[in-house]
C-alpha cells in the first residue's frame, strides 16, 4: 500500500522537509521531539476534546443537502465547519497548538495572517488561555481587512504591520519567522495551515483530522457506511482539505478532489491555481509546489477569496497532485461567486467565498446516482458580505 501521509523524515513523497536557516533548528527540534508525544497524551486529549466540544461547538453536523442532491442526482453531504466558533475550521488548529504551547511552557504566541482569519482564530485562543499575542500582517492586508484587524485588537492581540516586499501574506510570514528566531525560548509560532517546515504540516493536519474522523462516525450513523465515494475541499494552504481527507488518505476507494482558485482564469496572470501553475521549489521552509518566475522569485497569487491566495500548497497536497491520488480542479472567481449565491438560495447556507469554490465543481463533474459526496463546508460567509454586496449589487 502506498503511504500518502507523512514519513518519519517529515516528507510526503518528494515534498516537505524542513529547509530553514540553522538558527531555527532549536525551535523546530523542540517541536519535532514533542508534538506527537504531547498530542497523544491522555491529559492533552482530554483538554483538546473538551474545548472542541464546549468552546468550538463540535462535533459539527454532517448535513444531508436535499436540494443539491436532487438537482445533481447523487447524495451530497456538507460537513459544517462553518458552524465552528469564529466561523471556520481554523480554530481546530489554533486550539491544538495553543495547548501544545502551554505544555511546552511558552508564554508568547506569534502568527502570520493574510486576510486576518487565522489572526482572529489565534487571537481568540490567546484570549482564552491568557497568552501574549502578536500577529504579523502585511500593511496592504491591514488596509483591506479592517474588520478582522479590529477583531484581533478587541481580543487583545497586537497587530504588527509587515512593511517589506509586496506587504502581504508572504512578507508577514517572513517577519514572523524572524521574530521566532529572535525569541526561541518563550515563543511559539502558530502557523495557520498545513504549510511551513516539518513538523507543522503534519501537526496541523493531525489537529484538523477531527473533521475527517467525525465524518466517518457520522456516515456510519446516517448511511451505515464508514466511507464516502468522494471527499471534496477547497485548497488554499490545504488545512481544511487535509482535515477531511485524513482518515481516507490511504484508502483509494475514496476519491479525493482538491479545488483551487483559478482567480480570473488560470492563464490570465491573476490566479492562485498553485498545482497547475506551480513548480517545485522551497517556500517558508518546505519543499512543495509554488508559483514562481523562471528565476525562482515567488509570484503574487490572486483570488477574490483572501483565504485561497497563497502562492504555494502544502507538501501533502503537492504529493497528492504529483502522484495522481488527488484530482485537482480550479474554479474562477465568477463561478465561485455564483455558487455563493446558489448555495445560499438552495440550502439557506451562506458560505465563505473559499468554500463556495468547492461546490462549483458540481457544474464540471458528473457523479453516479448513489455516490456519496462529502463537501467540507470550511467556513461561513459573514466575513465576505461586503464582497458579495459589491459583486451582486445587493
Ligand atoms: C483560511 C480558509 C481556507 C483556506 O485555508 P486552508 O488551509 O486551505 O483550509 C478555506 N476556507 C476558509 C473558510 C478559510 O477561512
Amino acid at each position: 500500500m502506498i503511504n500518502y501521509n507523512v514519513d518519519k523524515k517529515g516528507f510526503y513523497g518528494d515534498f516537505g522537509g524542513a529547509f530553514v536557516p540553522e538558527m531555527l533548528y532549536p525551535n523546530l527540534n523542540e517541536l519535532t521531539l514533542n508534538y506527537v508525544r504531547i498530542s497523544k497524551s491522555k491529559s492533552f486529549k482530554k483538554k483538546f476534546n473538551q474545548l472542541l466540544k464546549d468552546y468550538v461547538g463540535r462535533p459539527t453536523p454532517l448535513y444531508f443537502a436535499q436540494s443539491l442532491s436532487e438537482k445533481f442526482k447523487c447524495k451530497v453531504y456538507l460537513k459544517r465547519e462553518d458552524l465552528c466558533h469564529t466561523g471556520a475550521h481554523k480554530i481546530n488548529n489554533t486550539i491544538g497548538q495553543i495547548l501544545l504551547a502551554k505544555e511546552l511552557g511558552k508564554k508568547r504566541i506569534i502568527a502570520e495572517t493574510g486576510a486576518g482569519q487565522h489572526g482572529v482564530a489565534t487571537a481568540t485562543v490567546c484570549a482564552l488561555l491568557g497568552f501574549k499575542c502578536i500577529i504579523y500582517m502585511g500593511e496592504v492586508d491591514i488596509k483591506r481587512q479592517s474588520p478582522n484587524v479590529a477583531r484581533m485588537k478587541m481580543l487583545g492581540a497586537e497587530v504588527r504591520p509587515a512593511k517589506s516586499g509586496s506587504r502581504t501574506l508572504k512578507d508577514a510570514t517572513n517577519e514572523a519567522i524572524r521574530d521566532w528566531i529572535s525569541n526561541p525560548v518563550d515563543t511559539h509560532y502558530i502557523i495557520g495551515s498545513v504549510v511551513g517546515p516539518h513538523p507543522f504540516p503534519d501537526m496541523v493536519a493531525r489537529f484538523q483530522s477531527v473533521i475527517g474522523y467525525e465524518t466517518v462516525n457520522q456516515l456510519n450513523e446516517l448511511e451505515n457506511k464508514s466511507k464516502p465515494d468522494y471527499v471534496i475541499a477547497c485548497v488554499g494552504g490545504g488545512s481544511n482539505a487535509a482535515g477531511i481527507f485524513y482518515p481516507f488518505l490511504n484508502d483509494e476507494d475514496v476519491k479525493i478532489i482538491c479545488v483551487e482558485a483559478a482567480g480570473k482564469g488560470v492563464n490570465t496572470g491573476k490566479s492562485a491555481a498553485t498545482s497547475i501553475l506551480g513548480k517545485e521549489g522551497i517556500i517558508h521552509g518546505s519543499k512543495t509546489l509554488l508559483m514562481q518566475t523562471n528565476d525562482g522569485q515567488i509570484t503574487e497569487p490572486y483570488s477574490i477569496s483572501a483565504g485561497l491566495d497563497y502562492p504555494g500548497i502544502g507538501p501533502m497536497h503537492a504529493n497528492l497532485y504529483k502522484s495522481g491520488r488527488g484530482e485537482f480542479i480550479s474554479v474562477t472567481d465568477k463561478k465561485a461567486m455564483e455558487w455563493g449565491l446558489l448555495l445560499s438560495q438552495m440550502e439557506g447556507i451562506i458560505p465563505a467565498i473559499e468554500t463556495a469554490h468547492a461546490f462549483a465543481i458540481l457544474d464540471q463533474k458528473k457523479f453516479k446516482k448513489n455516490d456519496i459526496i462529502v463537501f467540507n463546508c470550511s467556513g461561513r460567509g459573514d466575513k465576505d458580505l461586503d464582497t458579495f454586496i459589491e459583486y451582486f449589487k445587493l
